[in-house]
């Protein structure tokens, strides 16, 4: 690449581009796709896009990287981050990855489509690695384009910020472009390709590895470089564990069965479905990675998957996700395995995670409802019989949660006869003809037992209001939202991401003038593409 150039604006940047520099290279420097052994990453150079426009830059995210707002809007920046121009110190690369994808492994998969730019060491010292996501094929591509599309790359940007904001672990997103180049793409896999606008998304993460950069070096038996990768992982992403050694790396393990549990507990909280958990979308630092065909809840549905690709076996539906973490984990556990030889410290740590899940569990069920100490033995019959009522009838979750914190105990436990439609959550039913007797006298009941728990717990109601206000958001990108931004942007008009990603800033917060952003999904989303229904095509 020729224009190798820092120019005023991007000067202050320090790269240090660990991951190359430390270690094993793909010797092979050929963009051809390939199997890619005993080593961890091939480099590769970004493809050219012929008119680079910026759809939008996340303020938080750049300010990580120390980018001012000019340089944000600057030419400069749209040639960086579509891939049209290199910085001085940038040494960019794929990654070599593998795992397994719906239960089974797959061998070599690999960035086909992102490129990390570089390791940028930002002013606070934090290491961030900048990522673009479809800048084109790399050795990892297999029989794909390396390419990504407006609409898919427009939800990746604005979820993974919101899911930030939420204060759910995650990669960030720095920018959206429009490459100008169409992509071609059969979004339900019928026969029916079209021509798509093409995007780049510029991902930021203090790494990128997954559960299948692990897995792939061990399932070759290439145990040197697993080891290496290992020790470079403990060396840079946690190092507080100390130096690699055979307890440091049940210590790692442990770790990320930690963070990962926590990760999906979020996800519960928030109603997320991420749709795709093939080990290969697992980051080991417990973040949510790769957004593809994920959803939100609107009725509450265990069962419920966005993913038309998983609606047969519903592996990744939103009530599995739990168990498939650590099913993902033991996949981890296995690829560790060869540098401990002993199961039992694994084992263990699996373990944990299913005790540890039920507490945690508990405990944010507990917040969702405002009770602070949550008591095992009595709550969780009240818990369950909620998650049971909120299936008997469409009821939005986000609304419903939110809603229910101005429940009044105290009216409740006068005893006097009332209507559904005096619920403080009457609004999170989609259908409320559907609330027929039974329904009523259950859901009645469970109110009478939520009262005197209430009661029990003896917080003034306008605390509760307000602890319950800080884990159940108002605004969460509803699968609709995200498609009405993604038919806007495809006509060029960016205005509505720009909206969204400034609802989604505060979403604890009651913003009065975007009430339109709370609703419950109108019925014309109820069956469309794109809002109810995603394939992994993108
Ligand atoms: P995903 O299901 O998006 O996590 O992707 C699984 C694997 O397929 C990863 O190795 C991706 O890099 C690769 N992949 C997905 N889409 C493309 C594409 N358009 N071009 C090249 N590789 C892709
Ligand atoms: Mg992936």
């Amino acid at each position: 690449m020729t224009n190798i150039d820092q120019k005023d604006k991007f000067e202050h940047l320090v790269f240090d581009n660990s991951f190359t520099r430390e270690l094993p290279g793909d010797p092979e420097t050929a963009n051809y796709r390939r199997q890619v052994t005993n080593a961890h990453y091939s480099r590769v150079r970004p493809a050219k896009v012929s008119a680079p426009t910026l759809l939008s830059f996340s303020e938080e995210t750049a300010e990580l990287l120390d980018l001012s707002v000019n340089t944000c809007t600057s030419s400069r920046f749209n040639d960086v981050f579509s891939g049209n121009a290199l910085l001085q110190g940038m040494d960019p690369y794929a990654m070599c990855y593998g795992g397994h994808q719906f239960g089974n492994w797959a061998g070599q998969l690999g960035d086909g489509r992102a490129i990390n730019l570089g390791e940028i060491i930002n002013k606070r010292n934090e290491r961030w690695v900048l990522q673009l996501k479809g800048a084109g094929a790399t050795p990892y591509s297999r029989n794909a384009d390396g390419l990504a599309v407006l609409r898919s790359s427009l939800r990746e940007y604005v979820c993974s910020e919101s899911m930030f904001h939420l204060g759910v672990p995650t990669t960030r997103a720095l920018s959206l472009i429009v490459t100008g180049d169409p992509v071609e793409r059969d979004m339900f896999y019928d026969g029916h390709p079209q021509e798509e606008p093409g995007a780049i998304v510029c991902r930021v993460a203090p790494s990128f590895i997954r559960f299948g950069n692990f897995e792939i070096h061990s399932a070759r038996g290439e145990l040197e470089a697993l080891k290496r990768l290992v020790d470079y992982t403990i060396k840079t992403s946690f190092p507080h564990l100390g130096e690699p050694a055979t307890d440091t790396y049940i210590r790692l393990f442990e770790e990320v069965c930690t963070s990962t549990l926590d990760m999906v507990i979020h996800w519960m909280r928030v109603g997320f479905v991420h749709g795709v958990m093939n080990t290969d979308n697992m980051s080991i630092l417990g973040q949510t990675i790769d957004y593809g065909p994920y959803g939100w809840l609107e009725g509450y549905d265990p069962d419920w998957t966005p993913n038309t690709t998983d609606r047969m076996g519903r592996r990744y539906c939103f009530g599995n996700q739990p168990k498939i973490a650590q099913w993902n984990l033991s996949q981890l556990a296995n690829a560790l395995y060869p540098l401990v030889n002993d199961a039992a410290p694994f084992e263990k740590a699996l373990q944990r995670y299913s005790i540890n899940f039920k507490k945690q569990y508990l405990a944010m069920t507990g917040a969702k409802l405002g009770i602070r100490e949550v008591a095992e033995h009595t709550d969780q019959p009240l818990f369950d019989e909620l998650y049971t009522l909120l299936q008997l009838t469409e009821t939005d979750m986000t609304i419903f949660f939110r809603d229910l914190a101005a429940f009044d105990r105290q009216k409740m436990a006068t005893g006097k006869a009332f209507e559904p439609t005096a619920l403080p959550f009457y609004n999170a039913y989609y259908n409320p003809t559907q609330i027929n007797d039974d329904y009523w006298q259950r859901l009645q009941k469970w109110l009478q037992m939520y009262a005197k728990r209430l009661q029990n717990e003896g917080m003034p109601s306008s605390e509760r209001h307000e602890r319950m206000n800080r884990v159940n958001p108002k605004y969460v990108l509803r699968n609709y939202l995200a498609q009405l931004a993604i038919d806007a942007a495809e006509q060029g008009d960016g205005s509505l991401v720009t909206e969204l990603l400034d609802v989604m800033r505060q979403p604890y917060k009651d913003q009065p003038d975007k009430e339109q952003y709370a609703q419950k999904r109108p019925e014309w989303a109820r069956n469309r593409p794109g809002c109810s229904m995603l394939s992994c095509s993108s």
